[in-house]
């Protein structure tokens, strides 16, 4: 994937595209993927980094969502457990099965917990990986070393899924790339193009250059996530607000406060929700939080007191009380809400997304989940078809293998993530012998990586490697900060920068980093 050879493709367009998808999160990508694999000539734009906003923080799970299961959205869990089964199949290099363990401490627990997972399993249906077990004491202790054994009962294991978030994010623009569409980052959409009142393409803008060109296109979509408002109001500028914003917050700790092999599911928070303990990457990622918030931003931090309940329930649970200076890393996300009144008008309310088609044409998806990224984007695909009077095209994508995803590796590293790719990273790393060389004593990413993230993964700046192509900022964000001058030079070589770039990309990374360590937190 080369930038300039994709703007040339869309400068050069003799003819109009058949969709614009403005947006590289989850939403847009699947919905880009499913369209160019029926065959459309599809273009997407990400005013940032592929997956910068939410999609690049969320708790990586590929997962049913015990908590609709408690809502009793029977619906939405069977689909979720559907298209679980469906990543797994489609993407084995980014998607592994994994343990978790509901603890029980009261007598009640173990059949008011155990029938629900029960019913989770049958939800599965032939998606089903493994039926959840109650597991003694013991067992419990085995596979969470870690937990506190004080009045613990024993626990129910099932099984969900865990996958890299920005990694598949990267992926699906590969695969939109290998089915012949185009993928563009830091280029934003500024203003809307309309013909006879029907919305007929975009004014971009790249954020590189500061040079604007037109894309014109037949069916235009809006994926801009917790953004999704501004893009209406292109439209529309008296569209009612559709969208309210809940930030969720992470923290990472050291792999030595969850030893084992199994994620610890505290089913019960002070504020009624679920809290998972997760093994990660040789780390120990725990959250979330649900606090609504006003602001919108691509960066936000957590807040301070999101940072206390997390460190607060995780001490409940764990023999080793976890403290702010443990964190290596503490990272947060917005949440799309749609309003219900904009549920009530949509043309197509399916389950948990929300799909919205304007009068004049602008196809808005939103909501949903990661897990549901595929059915969100064949649902939008074929609400767009309708409302642009196309021949409806059948799906693709439900037995789509995702680029790299050829051959299962059985590889939960960060290696096996580049999946079939993997053979000719290892090639160019064996090419020189400094691009053999680890970035940081403390992180396990090689400085011949930053060359294939800039060749063959569209990387751009200091951040896009350290944050998405490696998960270093949210592994060890002062390692990550430490490694920055090294990963600005090597990818100055390949991108042709200047002194002054790398000066500017060092800071703007270690000015970032800071903010996912206690200081930077909003009190
Ligand atoms: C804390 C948290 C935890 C979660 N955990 C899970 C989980 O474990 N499993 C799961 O399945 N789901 C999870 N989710 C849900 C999942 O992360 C989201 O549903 C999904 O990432 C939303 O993707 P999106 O594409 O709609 O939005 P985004 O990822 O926000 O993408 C929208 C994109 O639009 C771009 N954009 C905006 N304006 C413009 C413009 N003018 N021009 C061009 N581009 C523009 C933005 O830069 C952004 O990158 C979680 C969510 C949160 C908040």
């Amino acid at each position: 994937m080369k930038r300039e050879e994709s703007l040339e493709r869309i400068r050069g367009a003799p003819a109009d595209w058949d969709f614009l998808v403005i947006g590289g999160g989850a939403s847009g990508l699947g919905t880009a993927v499913e369209a160019a694999a029926r065959g459309y000539r599809t273009v997407l734009v990400e005013q940032s980094d592929f997956a910068k906003a939410t999609s690049s923080r969320s708790t990586k799970l590929v997962h049913g969502g015990l908590r609709y299961l408690r809502q009793g959205n029977l619906a939405l869990v069977r689909e979720s457990l559907r298209e679980r089964g469906r990543l797994l199949q489609n993407a084995p290099h980014l998607v592994h099965p994994l343990a978790f363990i509901v603890p029980h401490y009261a007598w009640w627990e173990l059949p008011y917990y155990g029938m629900g997972l029960k019913l989770y399993d049958l939800l599965a249906g032939k998606f089903r990986w493994n039926s959840s077990q109650a597991v003694s004491r013991e067992e419990t202790l085995e596979h969470l070393p870690t937990l506190r054994p004080d009045g613990l009962r024993g626990g129910i294991r099932y099984f969900d899924g865990q996958f890299d978030d920005a990694r598949l994010a990267v992926c699906l623009a590969q695969t939109l790339e290998d089915l012949g569409g185009v993928a563009l980052n830091y280029l934003r959409v500024e203003s809307l193009l309309k013909e006879h009142s029907r919305v007929r393409g975009a004014i971009v803008r790249d954020l590189e250059t500061g040079h604007t060109c037109e894309i014109r296109s037949r069916v235009v979509v809006n994926a801009t996530g917790v953004f999704t408002d501004a893009i209406r109001h292109l439209d529309d500028p008296g569209a009612p607000n559709i969208i309210t914003a809940s930030q969720g917050a992470h923290i990472v700790l050291e792999q030595s406060f969850l030893p084992g092999d199994s994620a610890l599911l505290i089913p019960e928070t002070e504020d009624g929700r679920l809290l998972f303990a997760i093994p990660w990457q040789g780390r120990t990622l725990v959250g979330t939080t649900d606090t609504p918030i006003q602001e919108l931003s691509l960066e936000p931090r957590p807040f301070q007191a999101e940072i206390e309940f997390l460190l607060r329930h995780t001490g409940r649970y764990l023999t080793r009380q976890p403290a702010e200076r443990d964190i290596r890393s503490a990272f947060a996300g917005l949440r799309p809400l749609a309003r219900a009144s904009a549920a009530r008008t949509t043309a197509d309310l399916s389950r948990a997304h929300t799909l919205l088609v304007s009068a004049a044409g602008l196809v808005t998806i939103t909501g949903g989940k990661w897990t549901t990224y595929r059915q969100m984007g064949e649902d939008t695909v074929n609400q767009a078809e309708h409302a642009a009077g196309l021949t409806p095209r059948p799906s693709r994508t439900g037995n789509l293998r995702l680029h790299g995803g050829a051959e299962e590796t059985g590889d939960t590293s960060h290696w096996g993530a580049y999946g079939s790719d993997g053979r000719d990273v290892h090639a160019l790393l064996g090419q020189r012998a400094e691009w053999s060389e680890p970035l940081h004593p403390s992180l396990p990413y090689r400085a011949g990586e930053v060359i294939w993230a800039a060749r063959r993964e569209l990387a751009r700046t200091v951040e896009d490697v350290l944050a998405r192509r490696t998960r270093a900022l949210l592994l060890d964000a002062r390692a990550s900060a430490e490694c920055a001058p090294v990963v600005a030079c090597l990818l100055a070589k390949e991108l042709g920068r200047d002194d002054r770039w790398i000066k500017e990309q060092v800071s703007a990374f270690q000015t970032l980093a800071d903010s996912y360590l206690p200081r930077g937190w909003t009190p």
